[in-house]
């Protein structure tokens, strides 16, 4: 429910109704059932805000794997979504004006789906709307948080809302603020960053044919570019593009307009047919970065503030979901034992849980994004070996497709 005016104090605050920390305060509402929590949540920008200034609900889509669709439907915000997101039957990678490519279809992994496209919009849209329903959840927007400190008791911060300067205290901060938080850096929570000279330039484009619900991941000279399935509107074939290019590239051709269509054209080429149209671009810097703490005593990090990854393989949110389900059931666990939520025992256990799926996941995305972003030979033919023995091999391409849907393990 939205609230005017936030209490002294609360059990959980979590500062960021972005896609994670929503995600996250709405997975805890469901899992919450008959025991009950105060939580506040705290976002500084309305959903439907101008998309540039929204930093999660923007012009962007979101490949969703199988496992944040269970994740959806767990919490019951799934029907909701499911009339919006274009089903991914196969996914298509292939290098630019090189044999070996790799074709992985929802048949041969037996599932319904391999993947789907969302539009962040229609996602903040359908979490705002939860958030704004839920008996459970006191959310306050836009309100900023200011600065946060450590106190005997868990965390107190300070946050202006109108013109009114206030402050909480909270057992347990969950920061889901961004990539970019301020209240991390103020807090002194390292980071390692490798940056990657690259930008991702987005928009949506026309097709002239439909896509068959394949996503295309293509190696250019330039970078990788994707093309996702999006649902037609008023008959036209539509896909959301997200083109990693160097920084002057993305620069230049940020500015083009349609003039942009012939050299997209040709480093995509022909698959869907001509590309007729396309929408506003919008340019995203990508780099590595990663926390150096994910907890502190009365605190957690989830999503971008934790770990940013390059959006080569669509990873980011699908991870920072698995984060979020896992430090849901710590924190329900916890309160059935009445152990306090802020107590770094009980955060070190969402750390024991999640640190190798962390790892793993961040491994497999920064290589994925060395080798297809260099035009290096050796990487070139390491490319294209993988290709090849990907398509061959099928426990490879069983496990290619694993990661891509969110449920490997390893
Ligand atoms: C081009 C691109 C494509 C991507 N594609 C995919 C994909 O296909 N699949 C995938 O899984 N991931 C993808 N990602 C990654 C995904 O977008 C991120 O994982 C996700 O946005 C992280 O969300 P977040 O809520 O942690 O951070 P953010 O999206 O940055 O949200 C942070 C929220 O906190 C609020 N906030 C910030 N500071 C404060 C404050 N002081 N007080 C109150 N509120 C505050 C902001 O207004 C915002 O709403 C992609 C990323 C990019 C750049």
């Amino acid at each position: 429910m939205q609230i005017s005016k936030p209490d002294k104090f609360y059990d959980l605050v979590v500062v960021g109704g972005g896609m994670v920390g929503a995600s996250f305060c709405c997975a805890l509402e469901e899992a919450l059932g008959e025991n009950s929590l105060s939580i506040l949540v705290i976002e500084a920008i309305l959903p439907n805000a101008n998309s540039a200034k929204q930093s999660s609900f923007d012009a962007r889509s979101t490949a969703l794997s199988f496992g944040s669709r269970k994740f959806f439907e767990g919490i019951g915000l799934w029907q909701a979504l499911e009339e919006a997101v274009s089903a991914i039957h196969e996914i298509q990678v292939s290098d630019r004006g090189r044999l070996g490519s790799v074709e992985i279809n929802r048949d041969e992994q037996n599932v319904e789906a391999l993947g789907y496209v969302v539009e962040n919009q229609r996602l903040g849209q359908v979490l705002n709307s939860r958030l704004n329903d839920s008996g459970k959840i006191n959310f306050l927007c836009p309100a900023l948080v200011s600065s946060v400190k450590a106190t005997e008791k868990g965390m107190q911060l300070s946050l202006q809302h109108g013109d009114t300067e206030t402050s909480v205290d909270a057992s347990l901060l969950v920061l889901a603020d961004g990539g970019k938080s301020p209240v991390c850096e103020q807090l002194a929570i390292a980071r390692s960053t490798e940056r990657y000279d690259q930008h991702a330039l987005i928009a949506n484009i026309v097709l002239e044919k439909p896509h068959q619900q394949i996503a295309f991941e293509r190696f250019t000279d330039t970078g990788p570019l994707a093309v996702l399935p999006l649902k037609s509107i008023g008959g036209k074939n539509r896909g959301s593009l997200v083109w990693t290019l160097s920084v002057e590239q993305a620069a230049q051709y940020t500015d083009l307009g349609e003039e942009l269509l012939p050299l997209l054209q040709e480093r995509f080429g022909y698959k869907l047919g001509k590309i007729l149209e396309i929408g506003e671009t919008f340019v995203y810097p990508l780099s590595l970065s990663i926390a150096k703490e994910q907890v502190r005593p009365g605190l957690a990090l989830l999503g971008n503030v934790a770990h940013t990854l390059h959006p080569v393989a669509g990873q980011g949110l699908n991870l920072a979901l698995r984060d979020a389900r896992v430090l849901v059931d710590v924190l329900i666990s916890a309160k059935q034992r009445s152990l306090g939520l802020g107590e770094m025992d009980i955060l070190l256990e969402y750390v024991a849980h999640q640190e190798a799926d962390q790892a793993t996941t961040t491994q497999f995305t920064h290589n994925i994004t060395k080798l297809f972003s260099s035009n290096n030979e050796a990487k070139v033919w390491l490319r294209k070996f993988g290709l090849v023995a990907i398509e061959l091999l099928p426990t490879l391409r069983r496990g290619l497709a694993e990661r891509a849907m969110g449920l490997s393990k390893s």
